[in-house]
């Protein structure tokens, strides 16, 4: 069964799409826990960080920098914080990874 994400990247379900590129989308996360709080998420399907291979390095290299890319475009870029939940452990609710971006600028 396909994660959320990869539903709201079909455009199967809406979403507020901040940004878009060949492998990546950012989205508005639908609870926000900060002024600004965004979701980068790669297209692939990958569940957790602990699924990661040594073919995913270029993609979660890209990851940062369309954090990078997007928080300057929004004019946070003088501070926000980056994180990633691993595993129902770690707090991982949706099981398709994808990176954090929170600012209160
Ligand atoms: P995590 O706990 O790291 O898996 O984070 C999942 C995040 O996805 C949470 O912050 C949720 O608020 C967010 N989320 C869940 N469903 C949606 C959705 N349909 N659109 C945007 N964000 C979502």
């Amino acid at each position: 069964m396909s994660s959320i994400f990869t539903k709201i990247i079909a455009r199967e379900i809406p979403s507020e799409i901040v940004y878009e590129q060949e492998n990546i989308i950012v989205i508005k996360d639908i609870q926000p826990k900060a002024k600004t709080h965004l979701l980068i998420i790669p297209k692939k399907e990958i569940p957790t960080i602990n699924d990661l291979d040594e073919s995913d390095r270029e993609l979660i290299a890209e990851m940062f920098f369309v954090a990078k890319k997007v928080a300057k475009q929004l004019h946070i870029d003088q501070g926000y914080q980056l994180h990633f939940n691993v595993g129902k452990k770690g707090g991982q609710e949706v099981m398709h990874i994808h990176l954090h971006l929170l600012s209160e600028i």
